[in-house]
């Protein structure tokens, strides 16, 4: 490197600007990092011209990044989707979706079964945002509520499907099919499934979302968020992202990409031990009711298998639930989901603590509910588990 007056340039200039401009005549095998909020330019001319061009491809990390399109471009692949936009978590994703697709006078028809920090961002917004009406009613009365007749400003139809916690499955080709005739778009929350064992916009969806923090990434070390769907929807949401700044970070989007490299095996065996667990459960005496996709017959018909999610209801009540965690050996107990790991955790206590006991009720949470996420551990290793942890329960 050389100086402006061709002198040698001082230690601190060298140790800023020495070996950087190296060129790498191969794709490496793993999926570069490339850490860097901005990018360089050689010169005026090029820096007017790219930021005017509307390509953000090697502007500024908050717009785009290539680590981060890297995730980007898997998700519009496993979803079948002609774009997506990744985020620096799922709520970062959710919010900027619906704050895309809504403006004021519109109305939002949303599922009441969702996950808690969804259901509090409803609330939220609600509350401080009239000017958007957020209507909600149960899933499962969600397409009889659309083939009543909604009003006709609503433009989004937003759901779980499996829902969180007890995996309560809508009939995506019939919700989208009713959206679509009153005029709504429909956006999908798929996290709980993974777009190894659904794929919504197949279904008739508009947009399907995930916490990539869950099943994409798969190793619980990441937070992140990611939404698929056509390409001018997507840019649409991509702009709320850089504006409300909820993008992912290259070393994160990493890890989602790296993860999701080994998906759709982590899934064959998460799926395999789920449904065995479920069949033990459901013919447990201490367990008053197992929540599964693969017994539901709107989730067996469009999923293509029960997923890795179940939940279960011990008759003990929370005092069950309490001892029931206390004794568990294998699996961790942990609030979150869709990691290598098994775990369990209490919706009541965490993810939906928020909801009053009435809502918790109505959507039939309760104390003694125990959320499943099933790991890749060896299928006898958990049952065994799930057994002897039962065995002291109430
Ligand atoms: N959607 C569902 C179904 C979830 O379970 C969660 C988190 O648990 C989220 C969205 C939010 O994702 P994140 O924690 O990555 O913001």
């Amino acid at each position: 490197m050389t100086s402006p007056s061709s002198r040698p340039p001082g230690p601190g200039t060298r140790a800023v600007h020495a070996g950087e401009r190296q060129e790498v005549p191969r794709r490496p095998a793993a999926i570069p990092i490339y850490q860097t909020a901005p990018y360089l330019f050689r010169d005026a001319d090029e820096l007017a011209t790219a930021f005017a061009s509307g390509d953000l491809t090697a502007l500024y990390s908050r717009y785009a990044n290539p680590t981060v399109r890297v995730v980007e471009e898997k998700l519009a692949a496993l979803e079948g989707a002609e774009d997506a936009v990744a985020f620096a978590s799922g709520m970062g994703a959710i919010a900027a979706t619906l704050g895309a697709l809504l403006a004021s006078g519109d109305r939002l028809l949303a599922a009441a079964d969702l996950y808690g920090g969804t259901h509090s961002w409803l609330a939220w917004l609600g509350e401080r945002h009239p000017e958007v009406a957020v209507d909600r009613v149960p899933l499962a009365a969600l397409a009889d509520t659309l083939a009543a007749g909604v009003p006709p400003d609503t433009r989004v139809v937003y759901l779980e499907s499996p829902s969180n916690p007890l995996l309560a499955c809508a009939d995506l080709r019939r919700v989208a099919g009713l959206a679509h005739a009153a005029g709504a778009r429909v956006a999908v929350d798929s996290t709980m499934a993974s777009p190894a064992v659904q794929n919504p916009l197949a279904l008739g969806a508009d947009l399907v979302i995930h916490s990539a923090t869950k099943y994409l990434a798969g190793h619980s070390d990441v937070t992140a968020g990611i939404v698929a769907g056509d390409r001018a929807t997507v840019a649409e949401i991509r702009r709320a992202m850089m504006w409300g700044g909820a993008c992912l970070d290259p070393h994160a989007a990493f890890l989602v990409g790296r993860g999701m490299k080994t998906l759709t095996l982590r899934l064959e065996r998460q799926a395999a031990n789920a449904a065995r667990l479920a069949d033990f459960l459901r013919a447990h005496p201490k367990v008053s009711r197992v929540h599964y996709p693969g017994f539901d017959p709107v989730g067996r018909a469009q999923m293509r298998n029960g997923g890795a999610m179940l939940a279960f209801d011990l008759a003990g009540g929370g005092a069950a639930a309490a001892a029931f965690l206390g004794r568990l050996e294998v699996f961790q107990i942990i609030p979150s989901l869709g990691g290598v790991e098994s775990g369990v955790m209490l919706p009541a206590v965490t993810s939906h603590r928020q909801l009053t006991p009435a809502q918790r009720a109505a959507q039939g949470i309760h104390d003694g509910t125990v959320r499943v996420s099933c790991g890749i551990e060896d299928g006898d290793d958990l049952e065994a588990d799930l057994e002897q942890a039962l065995q002291e329960v109430r």
